[in-house]
This record gives structure tokens, sequence and C-alpha cells, in this order.
């Protein structure tokens, strides 16, 4: 298994509701290691260009408008298959298709309202990593 990166937002909805804490333990639980971290109000143009590639979707502005209407939390996760591993804990975007156990099972409260995003691809993960972070954040000797 290859060591991987990826990045998880606890969206507008979890951080309300104080599932910070919650979230991050289902990651430590699964092998995943938090390796930044930070708590973020994002701007309209940091949401719109976040979410740029569902720009052609009919809920793009409603997405947009939902991820910027409170704080995230946002982190680089690293492990052993990170990206596909975060996925697996997330489960399905609609939270009544999520597999029992998931975070989105638990805690979504909707398909827009979906509590965490996760990076869906390597390649899709390390835009999204350094959209956030600077490489002195987490890429050190421990
Ligand atoms: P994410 O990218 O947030 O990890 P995902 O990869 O499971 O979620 P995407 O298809 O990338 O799902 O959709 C991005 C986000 O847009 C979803 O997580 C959800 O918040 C929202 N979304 C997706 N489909 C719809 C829809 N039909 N109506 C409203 N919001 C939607
Ligand atoms: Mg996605």
């Amino acid at each position: 298994m290859a060591i991987e990166r990826t990045l998880s937002m606890i969206k507008p909805d979890g951080v309300e509701r104080n599932l910070v804490g919650v979230i991050l333990s289902h990651y430590e639980a699964g092998g995943l290691r938090i390796k930044a971290l930070r708590r973020q109000q994002l701007s309209l143009a940091q949401g719109r260009a976040f979410y740029a590639v569902h720009k052609k979707r009919p809920f793009y502005e409603e997405l947009v408008n939902y991820i910027v209407r409170s704080p995230v939390v946002v982190s680089v996760l690293e492990g052993d298959n990170a990206v596909t591993k975060h996925r697996h804990m997330m489960g399905a975007t609609n939270p009544e298709e999520a597999a029992a156990d998931t975070i989105r099972k638990k805690y979504a409260q909707s398909l827009q309202e979906n509590t965490v995003h996760g990076s869906d691809s390597l390649e899709n993960a390390a835009w999204e990593v350094s959209f956030f972070f600077a490489l002195s954040e987490y890429d050190y000797f421990n």
C-alpha cells in the first residue's frame, strides 16, 4: 500500500453542530494521521474556486452559499491508501444511501448538508491540499 495524503473538510453543518472532535476521531481510529489542521471562514471567492469543478451543475450557487455560510475545518490526512480509505469512512454523498457506521450515515442532514468533504482522487487531493496548505505545514520528518 502506498502512503497518500488527502484533504478533509468538515463542512459548515458539522462545525455548527460541534462535530469536529468526533469526526477527527473517526479518522484517527481508522488509521489516518492528521498532519495539518485549520478552522477557517471561506470567502465567497474561495468557495467558488474550491467547488469550480461543479460550476455547470444546477446546485452550484446553492452549494457555494452553503460552504461559505460559517467556518469549515480543513485538514490534511495521511496514511496507507488515504484517499480511498477516507472516502469509505465518509460514506455515499446522499446520507440515505451511506453505509452503516460511516460519517455521513451517522451525522449528515441531507444530500447537500452532508457534513464532510473528501478528495475523490490522488490528483484532486494534491490540488485540494495545496489550495489550503503550504508544503511546510505538513511535509516534515515526524
Ligand atoms: P464532496 O465533494 O463534498 O466530498 P461527493 O464527492 O460525495 O462530495 P460531489 O458529487 O462531488 O459529491 O458533490 C459535491 C457536493 O455537492 C456534495 O457533497 C453535496 O454537498 C453537494 N451536492 C451533490 N449533489 C447535490 C444535489 N443534487 N443537490 C444539492 N447538493 C448536492
Ligand atoms: Mg466530490
